[in-house]
């Protein structure tokens, strides 16, 4: 089965279950302060849990663009290194407002992956919350008792508060969740060693699909539970973990919603991406492999962010998005020697496979096409000495810690994100120093602060002379955008 009808399949299925298809809303939030991108399927139906609000259907469904980089999920440290977590994925989510609870949720869940799907039921594995007393939250009894009409005992798990429990916050609506896991290893795997073992173990082959959260508590001040007036669902799944396990592979990169983007690097590069089922590569190969998976990785969440209206900057969740670019330019860079702009050419790729269901790709193809290009070519006109520079740093090290000042060059004169100059020191086994890092930062902003500023009354007025005035994409690295500001 192709994605395309993955997806399709997903969305037909709760349809026919009485639910409102609904669009995915922007990767990117305007309007939160507390979230800078969307990094699950609820983010935007937030409010109604909270009982502000009421939404359009007490069932709805969509497929949801996710961006895991920052703040509570922070997934980027592991992608391209594994198979399954990426930066920008799809979550595919199905919500109860008041409406069904846990007997539908799962019994439906069991019937879209076994009797839709047709997935092996074999392979699969559930997990309920195992409950906490010390916190008061019960052992989810009722879950367990689902789960045992579809499946056996041994193939469910007692999961802890890491990764069945979900709150909000510290107060307000929480409540169990229920897993379900695939194990995707060989026959011989699996009959060597159960996959029960290796359920959320970080086992690149036996991983986590889909999360059904039950909401049926309300956490109060003084760290109570009540239980909730109307208790809600809300599940998410890894659409490209489903893929992965649909279409018989075991790398979310050989699914078909990768390898085009993989073919066109291969294309331009000249280099060879090894699915993963080549095993026993050379070293130089599995670097290869990484840049690969971290360029087509990052391509789609920029592209998308783009498109949802986020363009790279210096601050806030623009620069979220120039330093992944930047984590992307460098791999290429460096392992598959591309000197010049090559990414923005994926976005075609990316339009042509992704348009029909997310069509802001298609309208904003140009657009994020040419951004991508001025990115690049504006971060390789100083990555080559920047890296050099590093070398020289590194050379000149004793231990195995840079000077935090040395990273700072890097950042202010080279557009090194900070982040990035600590991946290129771990791949020696090094690292720099953060505090003096942060004490040059300080120093240049009281020197730019002291510089281009006088005080009229509670107004501060920047010195003429002493903006430096935004002159074209390319140069936003010294951007300023505020010409006169409020003191405060
Ligand atoms: P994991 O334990 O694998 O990191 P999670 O428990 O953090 O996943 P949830 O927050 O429960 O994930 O999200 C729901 C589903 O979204 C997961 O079951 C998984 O299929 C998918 N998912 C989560 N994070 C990622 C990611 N970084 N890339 C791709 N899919 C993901
Ligand atoms: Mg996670
Ligand atoms: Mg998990
Ligand atoms: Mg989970």
């Amino acid at each position: 089965m192709k994605s395309q009808d993955i997806r399709k399949a997903y969305l037909d299925f709760f349809e026919s279950k009485g639910h409102l298809i609904v669009p995915s809303a922007p990767i990117v939030l305007k309007d939160d302060p507390t979230l800078m991108f969307n990094n699950s399927g609820m983010a935007q139906f937030k409010e109604f849990f909270l009982g502000n609000g009421t939404p359009k259907s007490p069932r709805i469904a969509d497929t949801q663009k996710c961006l895991r980089v920052s703040g509570k999920h922070n997934d980027l440290e592991d992608v391209g290194f594994d198979t399954y977590h990426h930066t920008m994925f799809e979550m595919l989510g199905n919500w109860s407002f008041g409406d069904y609870f846990k007997k539908e949720a799962l019994a439906w869940a069991w019937e879209f992956l076994t009797e839709v799907l047709k997935l092996d039921k074999d392979r699969l594995y559930v997990s309920v919350f195992e409950g906490n007393p010390s916190e008061n939250v019960p052992f989810d009894q009722d879950a367990f008792d689902i789960w045992k009409q579809y499946v056996s005992e041994d193939r469910i798990i007692l999961g802890n508060k890491k990764d069945n429990f979900w709150e909000m916050g510290d107060q307000g609506p929480c409540g169990p969740c229920s897993e379900i896991h695939i194990d995707l290893r060989t026959d011989a795997e699996r009959a060597a060693v159960s996959g029960r073992e290796l359920v959320n173990a970080d086992h690149p082959q036996v991983v986590e699909i889909w999360n059904n959260v039950f909401m049926e508590f309300n956490r109060k001040a003084d760290g109570s539970l009540e239980k909730l007036p109307a208790q809600h669902v809300d599940t998410g799944m890894g659409f490209e973990r489903l893929c992965m396990a649909m279409q018989s592979v075991t790398s979310n990169y050989d699914t078909d919603v990768f390898t085009p983007l993989i073919e066109k690097v291969e294309q331009i590069t000249g280099k060879k991406y090894t699915n993963n089922e080549i095993k026993n590569i050379s070293e130089e190969q599995n670097k290869t492999n990484i840049a690969i998976r971290v360029i087509v990785d990052h391509v789609r969440a920029v592209a998308f962010a783009i498109a949802d209206g986020q363009l790279p900057s210096n601050t806030g969740a623009g620069y979220v998005i120039r330093r992944i670019l930047r984590r992307a330019i460098r791999y290429g860079f460096t392992f598959l020697n591309t000197k010049e702009p090559f990414i923005y050419q994926l976005v075609e790729v990316l339009s042509n496979q992704m348009g029909a269901f997310f069509p802001e790709i298609v309208a904003q193809k140009n657009l994020v096409s040419n951004v991508i290009k001025e990115e690049e070519a504006s971060f390789l006109r100083t990555l080559d000495q920047g890296l050099q520079l590093l070398e020289n740093v590194v050379a000149e090290t004793k231990g195995n810690e840079v000077s935090g000042e040395k990273a700072f060059e890097l950042y202010d004169t080279f557009g090194f994100p900070k982040d990035l100059t600590a991946l290129i020191l771990k791949e020696k086994g090094m690292s720099f120093n953060e505090g003096e890092f942060e004490k040059s930062m300080q120093e240049q902003k009281n020197r730019s602060r002291a510089a281009s500023e006088v005080s009229t009354e509670d107004w501060n007025v920047l010195v003429p002379g002493n903006v430096e005035t935004f002159v074209g994409y390319d140069q936003t690295e010294n951007e300023v955008k505020i010409t006169r500001f409020r003191k405060v």
